[in-house]
């Protein structure tokens, strides 16, 4: 698992249920929003890695690339 902020080895999750480092588990990550209905997205994993997903799915299947 990778920090969300910086790449490096995650160890915790922040607020947001993403994976940070210890040095960037308080900080907040800007997340995109949603280009299919402007809501804001979460961070979902999939078999091919991690990715911005609506946070309204499976009632939108907005996604985008980290
Ligand atoms: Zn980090
Ligand atoms: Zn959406």
């Amino acid at each position: 698992m990778k920090c969300a902020e910086c790449g490096s080895e995650a160890s915790k999750s922040n607020a947001s249920g993403m994976p940070v480092c210890s040095k960037h588990a308080k900080s907040k990550i800007k997340s995109p929003k949603c280009p299919n209905c402007n809501l804001g997205m979460v961070i979902r994993k999939s078999k091919f890695g991690a990715f911005w997903g609506c946070m309204a799915f499976p009632m939108c299947d907005g996604l985008k690339k980290i």
